[in-house]
């Protein structure tokens, strides 16, 4: 245990913390209770077919920050993989986001872009909304009904596994409709790809330092009693969890993915199910994000993952948190009560923030966080 910093979480956050801090010269202990590194962007490929399976959902590495670029770049090579999802309504599929052809294929119309963008206009004025009150309200007064019930309605029902009425209106700053045939999903990107050799080995890449020890399969309970006056502790898990809970719980959203191994391929990466009467939010096909490996998606053989919403309760996976005035109160209470209970502890990662960050943003967090410490 003779550490300068004890790392909690082999995620990209405390990766890259660890390395920062390694290449300074300190001494580093990484652990994680999972068996494998790379948290939830963790992939493996598949020996039978030479899939790379996202073990907790798909992702997709897009950022617009050159230094983040520059930074991940160093421990992996991508490829070009630009993403799209179109959306199943009714048996057919739509580009999402919004765009020109969803629109022209929704209303069986062969509008230009400048008319579209007029009819949008009106649709939304038809409902007469100015002070909308809710989710639901937002979303009408934004496209208008149809666009609304269509594409956002029952997705968002399932995601939230309520009634949009229920949801605030500041959930919805804005729907984004694109009156051309873009269909881009990450339309800022600078950088975009999927790494050629998988997520897992970044992070074996980013950890494979003399100045590194990793510890799987360990969790922060079975070693914070040997853990020395003057190591410091990064950690990237739940605050909640690490005070036993003693306020209460943190409230996710979570998810439940149920894979198949079968010949019946999407034909694409993702697919967004948009009605009601699919349970399940997406359906992956994973091999089409190997575009650098045509053998692998060539081959009749797929692994489609379907993603469905699931209530989170305590001890089960935190994907999404749940951000209102209330839970942010909660997680400050839990920071400040860490800060008293632990003062060599600092809390990081989208876990110990309590927050949703792309991979390119914890990414981003940590090299700040670790530009500053010594
Ligand atoms: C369904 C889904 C899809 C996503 N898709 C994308 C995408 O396409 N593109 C994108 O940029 N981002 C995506 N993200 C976000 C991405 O997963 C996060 O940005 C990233 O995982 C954050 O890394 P992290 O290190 O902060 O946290 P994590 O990856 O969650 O790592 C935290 C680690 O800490 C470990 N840990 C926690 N508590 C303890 C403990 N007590 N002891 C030991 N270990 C512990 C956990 O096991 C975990 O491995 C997606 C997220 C979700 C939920």
């Amino acid at each position: 245990m003779n550490y300068d910093y004890i790392i909690v979480g082999a995620g990209f956050f405390g990766a890259t913390v660890a390395e920062r801090l390694a290449e300074k010269g300190k001494k580093i202990l990484v652990i994680d209770r999972r068996d494998h590194l790379a948290g939830n962007a963790y992939s493996y490929t598949d020996e039978a077919t030479g899939i790379e399976v996202h073990k907790y959902g798909s992702h997709i590495f897009h950022t617009e920050l050159d230094e983040v670029w520059d930074y991940i770049t160093k421990f992996t090579e991508f490829n070009d993989y630009i993403h799209t999802v179109p959306t199943r309504h009714a048996g057919k599929l739509y580009p999402m986001p919004i765009n020109l052809d969803t629109i022209n294929l929704l209303y069986g119309t062969n509008m230009t872009g400048e008319e579209a963008e007029e009819f949008v206009k009106k649709e939304a004025e038809k409902a007469g909304i100015t002070d909308p009150k809710n989710f639901e309200e937002k979303g009408i007064s934004l496209v208008g009904e149809k666009l609304y019930t269509t594409f956002l309605k029952h997705y968002t029902e399932k995601q939230w596994s309520t009634d949009p009425k229920n949801l605030s209106a500041d959930i919805l700053s804005r729907i984004p409709v694109r009156y051309n045939h873009d269909n881009r999903y990450f339309i800022t990107a600078k950088h975009q790809g999927i790494p050629k050799n998988g997520y897992g080995k970044i992070v074996e890449n980013m950890l494979n330092n003399e100045n590194i020890e990793v510890r799987l399969n360990t969790d922060f309970k079975d070693i914070k009693d040997q853990i020395p006056a003057t190591a410091k502790i990064l950690y990237c898990g739940q605050v909640d969890e690490l005070l036993d809970y003693k306020f209460g719980v943190l409230p996710y959203r979570s998810l439940r993915f149920e894979e198949e191994r079968t010949t019946n391929t999407l034909g694409c990466a993702v697919i967004n199910e948009a009605d009601a009467e699919v349970p399940y939010t997406r359906a992956h096909d994973y091999k089409y994000y190997q575009i650098h490996q045509p053998e692998v998606i060539n081959q009749p053989e797929c692994i489609i993952c379907r993603e469905y919403p699931a209530n989170f309760e305590k001890g089960g996976e935190a994907y999404y948190p749940i951000n209102n005035d209330e839970n942010e109160a909660l997680y400050q209470k839990y920071v400040a009560e860490a800060k008293t209970k632990y003062p060599n502890l600092i809390l990081g990662g989208r876990l110990g923030a309590y927050r949703y960050w792309d991979m390119d943003i914890a990414i981003k967090n940590a090299l700040d966080l670790a530009a500053k410490l010594d």
